[in-house]
């Protein structure tokens, strides 16, 4: 039997290996009955982190039908949405159908709710085979049930948006937060956004913006990008150059920033971003791709003293301040609505 606080971070669902917490799982028990403390939400559409589609789409040739049987296969052999290759989930939206009587979550059953923990320890079953999801897209219009723990959070849905983009926003809405938590905490003035034109990326320079910061450098990888970025007017200065190359992007960026915060969904960005920061600085590694040893190796190895920081999904009122950057920031809007189907 576990306790209280076990059963709080969800434990007693872990089903291999024993002894783990949900998240380094490898098989969670996603049986839809709830215990007492538990909330069942019945699940409307799935957000695969970006990291993670981009992963499963590449290693399947594009091919969505084939990206489709991977995440059901993943979920039905895992009882969660973990890509085993990038350790990501996601996260989903959906409508509360049970709420335990000991759950301390303050849901009510019909509320409409984005569960704001990751997918990797969401106890999840699909039962409609994701047969309205053409593989292609990172919003996933899925049925089936998934379970929330009393130390899970979840954000009851703006009326005022569109549901698929506020799962798009509040996905990535810990970026915005800790860079506006650096940013204010440290007093930087520059700030570099390494994927400045994607949904993390847009956000987080909208919120550095607010935070203080008065030099904002976006740095994208082509031309097209770079006009998007330019027309929407989130960043002071727009330059072009492949994450993952290195000197590309120490060339780009010239003198190096007091911030740099990297939100791109490949690999390979960390020695990029290390370059692109001062002596003293920070870097926040958002993105789901990144590589401690490579990061942690690659600073030593340039001897450059700068704080690395991961970036925690989660700081206390993220969601709101997510959701309030995209209603309030037009440029944020220009950039985000494109990328979200619904
Ligand atoms: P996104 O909207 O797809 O943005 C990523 C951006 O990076 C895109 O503009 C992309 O360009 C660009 N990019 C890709 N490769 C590049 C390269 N080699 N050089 C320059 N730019 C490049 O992704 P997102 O939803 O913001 O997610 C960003 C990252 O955050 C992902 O790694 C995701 O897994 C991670 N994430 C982290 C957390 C957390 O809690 N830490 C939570 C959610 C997501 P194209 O569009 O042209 O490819």
């Amino acid at each position: 039997m576990h306790g209280a606080g076990e059963r709080a971070l969800g434990v007693h669902r872990v089903l291999e290996p024993a002894g783990v917490l949900p998240q380094a799982a490898h098989r969670l028990d996603a049986d839809p009955a709830i215990g007492p403390d538990e909330v069942r939400i019945s699940v409307q559409r799935l957000n695969l982190d970006a990291a993670s589609f981009r992963q499963l789409s590449e290693s399947c040739g594009g091919d969505g039908q084939a990206v489709r049987a991977a995440v059901l296969e993943i979920v039905r052999s895992r009882g969660k949405m973990q890509n085993p290759v990038t350790g990501s989930g996601g996260m989903l939206i959906g409508v509360v159908d049970a709420v335990g009587p000991e759950s301390p979550l303050g849901l009510q059953v019909g509320q409409r709710v984005a569960t704001l923990v990751s997918l990797t320890l969401t106890p999840l079953r699909i039962t409609d085979g994701l047969a309205r999801w053409d593989g292609r897209s990172e919003q996933v219009p899925a049925e089936g049930t998934a379970i929330l723990f009393a130390r899970s959070i979840a954000a009851v849905l703006p009326d005022d948006l569109p549901d698929a983009v506020s799962l798009a926003v509040l996905d990535v809405c810990g970026a915005p937060a800790a860079t506006a938590r650096v940013v204010e905490q440290t007093a930087a003035k520059s700030v570099v956004v390494i994927g400045a034109a994607g949904k993390s990326g847009s956000l987080s320079l909208a919120a550095a913006r607010a935070a203080g910061a008065t030099e904002l450098t976006g740095l994208v990888r082509d031309d097209t990008e770079a006009a998007a970025l330019r027309a929407s007017g989130l960043a002071d200065r727009v330059v072009i150059a492949d994450a993952t190359d290195p000197l590309a992007v120490a060339a780009a960026v010239g003198t190096p920033a007091d911030v740099t915060v990297v939100c791109v969904d490949v690999p390979g960005a960390e020695h990029g971003a290390v370059l692109a920061t001062s002596d003293g600085g920070t870097v926040v590694f958002f993105s789901m791709a990144t590589s401690f040893s490579a990061a942690a190796l690659g600073a030593e190895g340039m001897a450059a003293d700068v704080t690395m920081l991961v970036g925690n999904g989660y700081t206390p009122g993220h969601a709101d301040l997510a959701l309030e950057l995209y209603r309030s920031t037009p440029g944020v809007r220009a950039l985000i609505d494109p990328r979200v189907h619904e």
